[in-house]
């Protein structure tokens, strides 16, 4: 089963997460590949989206939020866009869009950023938006900053939080067509409520510690961090990983997050949210999709949900903004 597991380093100012997605990452991929429009991700697509799913529940339980995380990569390749949603209580859905043939192999670059075009989008967007209030939105290229560009997502996401965030961060991710896995290690600011060493003394050796790459233990844990292999993040299971990397260090595990209180698998797609779409459309464009196909089908490109609209169901969308059509069904 699918799980989550946040620890923290006894008396040091570092946090970690680690995750394993299963029957939750299993799911993404089979309704994709049982939709027989798209059918099922080339391999490294398949990679690049369970690492991306892996990495947005990592960065979602690391936050206080109420609503979405959204890990969005974008740009100029074969693959067009790869997106995760995750909500607060770790609802997690995830899609990717290809506009060409995928080589075996093909690295993030090849994929998404051969112009130099790619960029990776974190949005946060609230359940409960103020009247004309914005999600927050970081945007990043695919690359260092000196034109290097990036070819794994860990590297994109590091770069992120290190720049954006100021947060020193290292993460390890790996997926394959069972597993979508990752470690996240962070370091606290020393000073401030989130001292968890709470002997932050003023003077030299406090403000040492506090600044970015300069913490002797979070160096020390995240130097033992990045010695996890893929192949050991995608087979062994969370206490061990953690047993293995950690042995000599006094870690604080909370208690595992699985089933309704961990990451699974949940669309929040439904019929009132594709009518409200139609509604955006406008009724000109809603009749002539009507009068060329007959009805309105639209499909959900997380869950491959069908939603159809006969001329009857769009006339009370417009005719009744903010109801459903009363009768209305979705097909599967
Ligand atoms: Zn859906």
């Amino acid at each position: 089963m699918s799980e989550l597991r946040k620890f923290l380093f006894d008396g040091l100012p570092v946090r970690g997460a680690i995750v394993r997605l299963t029957d939750a990452w299993q799911e993404v991929l089979r309704r994709r590949a049982s939709n027989t429009t798209a059918g099922a991700y080339p391999a490294p697509v398949q990679s690049l989206l369970g690492e991306m799913t892996a990495a947005a529940v990592l960065m979602q339980s690391g936050i206080q939020f109420d609503g979405a995380l959204v890990l969005q990569v974008f740009g100029d390749g074969p693959l067009k866009l790869a997106v995760v949603e995750v909500q607060s209580d770790l609802r997690v859905r995830a899609t990717a869009s290809l506009s060409g043939a995928v080589e075996n192999g093909a690295a993030l670059s090849e994929l998404i950023n051969q112009n130099g075009q790619g960029r990776c989008a974190i949005t946060l967007d609230p359940a409960r938006k103020q009247p004309g209030q914005q999600p927050y939105q970081g945007v990043v290229a695919l690359s260092d900053g000196e034109g290097q560009g990036f070819e794994r997502m860990a590297e994109v996401l590091q770069h992120y939080m290190r720049h954006s965030e100021q947060l020193d961060t290292v993460l390890v991710l790996a997926a394959d067509a069972q597993v979508a896995a990752g470690l996240l290690i962070q370091r606290l600011p020393v000073k401030g409520e989130a001292n968890l060493a709470g002997q932050a003394s003023e003077g030299e050796d406090a403000a040492q510690a506090d600044t970015q790459g300069q913490n002797e233990d979070f160096n020390r844990i995240a130097h033992l961090a990045s010695t996890l292999k893929r192949e050991e993040l995608l087979t062994l299971d969370i206490d061990t990983v953690l047993r293995r990397l950690f042995w000599e260090e006094r870690v604080l595990t909370f208690a595992p997050l699985t089933g309704e209180a961990g990451p699974r698998f949940a669309c929040t797609c439904s019929r009132e949210r594709v009518a409200q779409m139609i509604r955006g459309l406008g009724q000109a464009e809603a009749e002539s999709i009507l009068a060329e196909r007959g009805d309105i089908e639209v499909g959900c490109e997380f869950c491959g949900q069908h939603y159809r609209f006969d001329a009857v169901d769009a006339a009370q969308i417009f005719a009744a903004p903010g109801s459903l059509p009363p009768g209305s069904q979705s097909v599967q």
